[in-house]
């Protein structure tokens, strides 16, 4: 059979792009982080110093949308995909808490979005793919053969993004993480352009009391079923 695109949307840090990319590598796929485009931008504008406080400077941004490029290279030693910005490789930097801060106010910008949402397009016409997001399938493709919603527990999903943040030696609190989590999941939810929302064919995978082994196997028979 021919290959299909995988939508794959749901709450923040829900374990979706661990899913995603563990069934990309499985099924032969390109897995796309989409997440990581929205971060990268994010990430320009605080380098930049387009945020005063609070406040994006959206003519800044606006007028450099264009000089900011977004690239995935394969990095030999972990066997992943690393998240470049200008040439320059950004794939610690974009997961830090003071990105995780910013970005869903950069999401929520409709010409930001635009443009992302035509990359993330262009990145799936041959098909074949696996992508990972919030509006993946309902705008970037909501034709997708297969659409899978995930979803967890806040504390579940608080305790996973801890961990990782510890792992890295980025010092944070369950109160500082779970309240950016919740954040984020408002404004992403509640935005104008491309909310956070279920397909309305979406499958719902609610993954607080699964394994790793145990979603990924999951994902898998999911894909299965729907090639039949
Ligand atoms: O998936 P990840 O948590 O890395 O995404 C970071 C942020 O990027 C989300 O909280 C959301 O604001 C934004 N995002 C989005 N649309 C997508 C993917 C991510 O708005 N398709």
């Amino acid at each position: 059979m021919n290959k299909i695109v995988i939508a794959i949307d749901g709450h923040s840090s829900c374990g979706k792009s661990t899913m995603a990319k563990e069934l990309a590598k499985q099924i032969g796929y390109t897995y796309i982080d989409s997440g990581a485009m929205y971060r990268t931008v994010a990430l320009y504008c605080i380098q930049k110093g387009l945020f005063v406080g609070n406040k994006l400077n959206l003519d800044a941004l606006k007028q450099q949308m264009n000089a900011i490029h977004t690239t995935f290279i394969p990095n030999p030693t972990t066997g992943k995909s690393d998240t470049y910005l200008n040439g320059k490789n950004v794939e610690s930097e974009i997961r830090s808490m003071a990105v995780a801060e910013k970005v869903s106010q950069v999401a929520a910008v409709g010409f930001v979005r635009e443009a992302l949402v035509r990359q993330q397009q262009a990145l799936g016409t041959e098909k074949g793919i696996v992508m990972d997001g919030r509006d993946i399938g309902t705008v970037v493709f909501p034709d997708a053969e297969l659409k899978i919603f995930v979803t967890a527990s806040p504390e579940i999903r608080t305790q996973r993004r801890l961990e990782e943040l510890i792992a890295k030696n980025e010092p944070t609190s369950f109160e500082a993480v779970l309240h950016n989590l919740t954040e984020r999941d408002r404004i992403d939810s509640t935005r104008k352009d491309g909310p956070l929302k279920q397909a309305s064919d979406a499958i719902v995978l609610d993954n607080s009391n699964l394994t790793i082994a145990e979603q990924n196997q999951q994902m898998l028979a999911l894909f299965q079923s729907k090639m039949g």
